[in-house]
C-alpha cells in the first residue's frame, strides 16, 4: 500500500494475515536456521525542538553494512515527528524500516521498546541484532535478549562476520583478556558503545521500505509520573581535545588541567583511579566501565594504561602520554611518550599557554 508520508520509497502497513509484508515469505523462512540479515534499533535524540538519529545508531548501521550485504532492518519509535528521518536512515543502508508508532520519543518505556523489538525480530528473523550501548540501550538489550531466549554480548569493542556468524570482541575477566565470542543461538545480539566505529558516509537518494507497527506491551507496570533530572555534566565523548588525569597526578593538578583544557577548547577526563578517589565525577571516566572517547588529541598524565582504560581510547586520533615510568603500558598505544613528572609538565604547559 502506498503512503504519502513515506518519502524514502515504497511504504506499507504490516497487516497481512501472517504478519509479513508481501514477498517476504519467499525470502525469510521463520525457521531459526535460516536467520539472515541484521536489525538495528534506531535510537533518536531530542534536542530542543528537533530530533535526530543518535550517532551510535548510525555507526552500527555503517558497521553492519560494511560487514555484510545481507538485508538490513531498522526499528524506529515515535510519532509523526520521526518521519523526516526516514531518508537519512535509508541513506545509511537500511532496506526495511519498521516504524513503531508510539506517542513520541519522550514517552519511553524499556519494556515496551523491548517487546516491540522482539515483535519485529520474530517477524524478520535476523541473524544479528545490534543495540547502542547507551543508557536506554543497556536497559532494552537484556530485556530483548531474554524475551527472544537468546544470548547477549554487552559492551563489545569490535565486531566481524564469518558467514552468518557474528564474532563479538570485548574485554573479559575484569579486562585481563580480550575475548572474541561467538553465539550459539540466533539472533546473535550485541551492544556497542558510542564512537567505537566511525560515522559512515550516507548514500544520498537510497530507497527503502517503511512498515508501520503499533506498539505491543506485556504491561508489567504503569508509570504514574516521571521527572527529568537536570544535569550540568559535560559530555567527554564529544571533546576534540582531552586532558586526561590518572593516579600519578596531585589533586591540585585537576584545577591546572581544567585551565589548560579551557585554553585549548577541550575537556578534562580521567582514569577510574580519580573517580574512586572522589576527585572527578563518573561522567569523566574513560574506559571499559566509563566512556569511550574519540578526540583528535588525548593527553594522558600519570595514567598507567590498564586494559580497561585503553578500551576507551581506541578511537582517539593521537595519543600523548606523560609518565615517570619509561615502561608504563600506555606507551604501547601512544603516538608520543614523554618520560617526566606529570604535575610539573601540567604547570609548565599552563604557564606557556598563558
Ligand atoms: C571491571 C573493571 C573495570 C574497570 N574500568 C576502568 C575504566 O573504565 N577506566 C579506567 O581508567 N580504569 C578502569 N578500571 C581500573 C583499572 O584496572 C586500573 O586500576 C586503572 O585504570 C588505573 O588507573 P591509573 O592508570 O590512573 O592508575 P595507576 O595504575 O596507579 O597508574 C598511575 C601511573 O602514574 C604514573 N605516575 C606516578 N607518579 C607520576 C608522576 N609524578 N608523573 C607522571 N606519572 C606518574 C605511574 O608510573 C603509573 O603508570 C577497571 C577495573 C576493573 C576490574
Amino acid at each position: 500500500m502506498g503512503c504519502e508520508s513515506c518519502s524514502g520509497g515504497s511504504c506499507s502497513t504490516d497487516g497481512g494475515k501472517d504478519g509479513l509484508p508481501p514477498g517476504m515469505l519467499q525470502q525469510y523462512d521463520l525457521n531459526q536456521s535460516t536467520a539472515d540479515g541484521g536489525l538495528v534499533w534506531i535510537e533518536t535524540v531530542v534536542q530542543g525542538d528537533s530530533i535526530r538519529i543518535s550517532d551510535v545508531s548510525v555507526q552500527l548501521l555503517g558497521k553492519l553494512r560494511k560487514m555484510s550485504d545481507a538485508r538490513l532492518f531498522g526499528v524506529l519509535f515515535g510519532g509523526p515527528e520521526v518521519k523526516p528521518l526516514y531518508d537519512e536512515i535509508f541513506s545509511y543502508g537500511v532496506d526495511t524500516l519498521y516504524h513503531v508508532r508510539t506517542r513520541g520519543p519522550s514517552v519511553y518505556r524499556p519494556e515496551v521498546y523491548a517487546d516491540c523489538l522482539a515483535d519485529v525480530s520474530n517477524r524478520v528473523n535476523p541473524a544479528v541484532i545490534l543495540i547502542g550501548g547507551t543508557l536506554r540501550g543497556r536497559e532494552i538489550a537484556p530485556r530483548l535478549a531474554a524475551s527472544l531466549s537468546t544470548g547477549l554480548t554487552a559492551d563489545c569493542t569490535e565486531l566481524s562476520m564469518d558467514g552468518r556468524d557474528l564474532l563479538m570482541t570485548r574485554p573479559a575477566f575484569g579486562g585481563n583478556i580480550i575475548a572474541t565470542i561467538s553465539a550459539t543461538s540466533f539472533p546473535q545480539m550485541a551492544t556497542l558503545r558510542p564512537d567505537i566505529f566511525p560515522m559512515p558516509e550516507p548514500e544520498i537518494g537510497r530507497k527503502g521500505t517503511v512498515i508501520y507497527r503499533e506498539p505491543v506491551c506485556s504491561k508489567q507496570k504503569e508509570i504514574i509520573s516521571s521527572v527529568m533530572k537536570k544535569t550540568s555534566e559535560i559530555d567527554i565523548s564529544k571533546a576534540k581535545v582531552l586532558i586526561s588525569l590518572g593516579n600519578g597526578v596531585r589533586r591540585s593538578s585537576v584545577e591546572t588541567a581544567e585551565r589548560i583544557a579551557s585554553k585549548l577548547g577541550g575537556m578534562v577526563s580521567c582514569s577510574r583511579s580519580l573517580v574512586d578517589k572522589g576527585w572527578m565525577p563518573m561522567s569523566r571516566q574513560v574506559g571499559q566501565s566509563g566512556r569511550s572517547v574519540s578526540p583528535d588529541i588525548y593527553i594522558a598524565f600519570g595514567i598507567s594504561g590498564s586494559v580497561q582504560h585503553k578500551a576507551g581510547i581506541n578511537s582517539a586520533k593521537k595519543i600523548i602520554a606523560v609518565n615517570i615510568d619509561p615502561d608504563a603500558p600506555i606507551k604501547d598505544v601512544c603516538d608520543e611518550f614523554i618520560v617526566g613528572d606529570a604535575d610539573l609538565i601540567l604547570e609548565e604547559l599552563d604557564r606557556r599557554l598563558s
